[in-house]
């Protein structure tokens, strides 16, 4: 069995007189800041001048300084900006300001395994990482509980750098329900499958080719989208709540029927092979390269793939289909 941390194994005290830097102020950024503020821990948060977010988080009560500075006076420091900011906010702002014995650290493992920032030996680098978008950490921790948390230690230079990372999950909320280890390689190549082969690559290409197949058939477009599209929220709901079983449990004795006969026709031994092939490249590093000199060249693949997907004829009917739902605000 994995091993779980839970409140009893992590403590707070580790943080007493080291302040924490907060550096970005978006979904995660804002609730660890508020979130370990208001567990009792010294916390500034560290941004760019003309960032959107300093004026809320000051509005916030929170204490706001330029990176560099945030940095200079702190001893833990959470990186929290995109991921595809790191690299160059981490070379000007972070690194040499760090002293020795100082924490860096991360909520996804990125930067780190696919060597973007290589951190100086004198720092310990480690990983919490809430297992849920940040207005969930913040609002659960408000209701007296907390949102599951991965932690993982990269480097342990103070020879304490897994009780730091305990304490400060506890700190977030996250030992209340509950903290699985992990490492910097598990975390980054397993977020990196899910989103691409199964939450976002795989579902919106079966979306689409469900979709697809309809149209091309001769249903109407309206329909299509919503027997693709709009009834997956039913179903993922149901999911995310009790499993397939639950969904199972829910969904008509001929969904289910068609459930087992069908599914592995559409996800079969190929997409299997492929989801292998997909892996793969995660782990060698192909993936990582490609999207990194990407990012280099001002992305030409990334723009020309979203204005592509943009003209698909789904786009437009389920612009007209949600103005009927009146509970959906654009
Ligand atoms: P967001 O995009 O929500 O927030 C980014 C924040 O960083 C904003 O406050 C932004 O300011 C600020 N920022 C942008 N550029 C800079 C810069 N150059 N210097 C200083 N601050 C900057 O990020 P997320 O919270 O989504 O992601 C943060 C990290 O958390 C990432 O590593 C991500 O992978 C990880 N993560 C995210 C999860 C999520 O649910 N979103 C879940 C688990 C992990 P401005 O308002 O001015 O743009
Ligand atoms: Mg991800
Ligand atoms: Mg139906």
């Amino acid at each position: 069995m994995t091993k779980m941390y839970y409140n009893q194994d992590a403590d707070l005290k580790l943080l007493e007189g080291k302040r924490v830097a907060i550096l970005g102020y978006g979904s995660q950024g804002h609730a660890h800041a508020l979130n370990l503020k208001d567990s009792g821990v010294d916390v500034v948060v560290g941004l760019y001048e003309g960032s959107k977010s300093w004026e809320k988080a000051e509005n916030d009560g929170l204490r706001v300084l330029k990176v560099s500075d945030a940095v200079k006076e702190s001893d833990v420091v959470m990186m929290l900006i995109p991921d595809t900011s790191q690299k160059e906010v981490y070379e000007r702002d972070v690194k040499p300001f760090l002293k020795e014995g100082n924490a860096l650290c991360f909520a996804h493992g990125f930067n780190i395994h696919f060597n973007q920032i290589v951190p100086d030996n004198c720092v310990d680098v480690f990983m919490v990482a809430p297992k849920g978008p940040g207005h969930l950490v913040r609002r659960v921790y408000l209701e007296g509980k907390g949102v599951p948390s991965l932690i993982a230690v990269y480097q342990d230079y103070s020879k304490k750098a897994k009780e730091l990372a305990l304490a400060y999950a506890k700190g977030i909320g996250a030992t209340r329900a509950g903290v699985i280890e992990t490492t910097f390689k598990e975390e980054t190549e397993t977020d990196l499958f899910g989103e691409q082969a199964v939450l976002c690559g795989g579902v919106t290409e079966l979306i689409k080719a469900g979709f697809d197949t309809l149209v091309g058939a001769g249903y109407q477009k309206e329909i299509a989208y919503f027997e693709c599209l709009h009834e997956m929220k039913l179903i993922v709901d149901l999911l995310y709540e009790g499993g397939f079983e639950r969904m199972r449990y829910s969904v008509s004795d001929t969904a289910e029927y068609g459930d087992y006969m069908v599914g592995r026709r559409i996800i079969n031994e190929d997409t299997r092979h492929e989801m292998k092939k997909v892996l793969e490249e995660i782990q060698n590093g192909e993936f990582a390269r490609e999207w990194i000199l990407e990012n280099q060249i001002n992305r030409p693949v990334f723009n020309a793939m979203k204005k592509r997907e943009l003209e698909h004829p789904i786009v437009e009917v389920g612009k007209n289909l949600r103005k009927m739902m009146s509970w959906i605000q654009e």
